[in-house]
């Protein structure tokens, strides 16, 4: 028997938890569990499915300091940004209480003659999400939410390295038995999921995701995939140099930049260079890498040992290529899988660290001549999630955002960061199908059927 074994990145002799693997006869079992809990569950209707979302959320929230220990423990999410984590998984429970009572259609007037033209949404059936374990408790909150709201009961595979968390989310939810159920595993598991479940929700990398895809476009069956992301900041002449470097230092740095929405590069347009790359500099070295359970940390370790190592090999390789390091650029001196705050500049055009997403502290910094150079550079990647620019012009910051391919462009503000109620999803290769989050998630969880009423016999 296969087992999750999942360990505190910050701590790697501690066992958080170990569970076996479900396998490919653990995921059928669940599949026949939801199949028979959902016809019941939607059957509750919006009443009472807005209830036990309600009952969830607020079971949720009375486990908030329970929540944040376990998240900083097994991803090593620093505590505040886990604070944070766990103040949204809440509101996003709540947020998908209500959705119960939207409109779940449309009335029309038939193109010729009498009676009523509808459209109704129902459910598909069994939502089948994979998740990653960067936003361990948010991500299948955000995706199980919406699909549970509009009646469909949820099989999760959450990540192994996520998986404490997404056991305890699910116990805490409370629902009745087969609508929300976990099945523990990695890609045999993911595999089996996509063969029998009606509708599949996805985020994680860029190259799993592929493989998610093509399973589920060939049971022809709706998917939507969020995945990885090499997002730039385009730091204008006219930025307030001061605040930029703080977001960037944010967005680079801010959970060791393990978030798919961080930048890694960052794009300063002329004269902003010099004094960027110093203010920049000295904002990372003031985020040092360190215990995630500390109230002052910003930058926590990274996942774990391949991560940390795959980071190093291509700060090195840059390096050797030429490129200077101005700040980190090594472990920090302490146990556990700490990578320090890093920004290069000079990486030789193809380097992986242009080219791939590292999930890492790490950005590379880039001088654009002009605007056109920089949407050119900030284009210039099939990864495109969030852009941020930094500028006082709006006018200049708009413009921008008219050119850039991100699904999110943020102004003023960090790559990083997501409202629940609004779509959320990348540009090009960074994402697949419908978008998620907001009234978007209900839609995708939804299939939309025309029904025509014609009067019965004479009118
Ligand atoms: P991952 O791709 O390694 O794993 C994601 C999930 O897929 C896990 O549950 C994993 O067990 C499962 N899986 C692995 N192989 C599979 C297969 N063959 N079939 C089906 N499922 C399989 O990603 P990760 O390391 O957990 O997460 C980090 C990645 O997630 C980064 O690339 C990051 O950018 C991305 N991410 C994207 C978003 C977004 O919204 N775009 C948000 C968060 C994280």
């Amino acid at each position: 028997m296969t087992t999750i074994d999942s360990y505190n990145p910050a701590d790697p002799d501690d066992l958080v938890v170990s569970v076996p693997a479900v396998g490919a006869a653990g995921v059928s079992a669940a599949l026949a569990a939801a199949r028979r809990a959902q016809r019941e569950w939607w059957g509750l209707g919006a009443a009472g499915r807005s209830l036990a979302l309600t009952r969830a959320a607020a079971a949720i929230e009375a486990a908030a300091e329970e929540l944040v220990a376990l998240t900083v423990r097994e991803v090593g999410k620093p505590v505040g940004e886990a604070r944070g984590e766990v103040a949204r998984t809440v509101a996003i429970w709540r947020y998908y209480a209500q959705a119960p009572f939207a409109a779940a259609g449309e009335v029309h007037e038939p193109a010729a003659g009498q009676g009523l033209l509808l459209t109704r949404r129902r459910p598909y059936g069994v939502a089948g999400l994979i998740t990653p374990w960067n936003f361990p408790l948010a991500i299948p909150s955000w995706k199980a939410a919406p699909a549970l709201a509009v009646g469909n009961a949820v099989v999760l595979k959450p990540s192994s390295e996520g998986v404490a968390c997404a056991l305890r989310l699910a116990e805490l939810a409370g629902l009745p038995e087969g609508v929300l159920t976990v099945v523990p595993g990695g890609a045999e598991e993911g595999t089996a999921l996509i063969g029998g479940v009606d509708v599949v929700s996805f985020t994680g990398s860029t190259w799993v995701g592929r493989s998610v895809i093509a399973g589920a476009t060939e049971r022809g069956i709706p998917v939507q995939a969020e995945m990885g992301g090499l997002n730039a900041a385009l730091v204008l002449p006219d930025a307030d140099i001061a605040q930029a470097a703080a977001h960037l230092a944010n967005a680079i740095a801010g959970f060791a930049g393990q978030k798919c929405t961080a930048t890694g590069r960052v794009i300063a347009v002329g004269d902003a260079y010099e004094p960027l790359a110093e203010a920049l500099a000295k904002a990372l070295q003031q985020t040092p890498a360190a215990d995630p359970a500390a109230a002052s940390t910003a930058c926590g370790p990274v996942i774990n040992r391949q991560s940390l190592e795959r980071l190093t090999e291509a700060i090195d390789s840059a390096r050797a290529g030429g490129a200077a390091v101005l700040a980190g650029g090594a472990r920090a001196e302490r146990a556990g899988w700490f990578l320090e705050p890093t920004l290069v500049e000079g990486v030789p055009a193809g380097h992986p660290l242009l080219v791939e997403e590292f999930f890492g502290p790490v950005a590379v910094l880039l001088h654009a001549a002009d605007l056109d150079e920089a949407v050119e550079l900030a284009n210039d990647t099939r990864h495109s999630l969030s852009t941020s620019v930094h500028s006082r012009s709006l006018d200049v910051a708009l413009a921008a955002a008219d050119r850039l391919d991100a699904g999110m462009i943020r102004i003023n503000a960090p790559s990083s960061g997501v409202d629940f109620h609004l779509p959320f999803g990348g540009a090009k290769g960074a994402s697949y199908g419908a978008r998620e989050q907001g009234q978007a998630a209900l839609d995708f969880y939804t299939a939309s059927r025309t029904v025509s009423v014609l009067p019965a016999g004479e009118y």
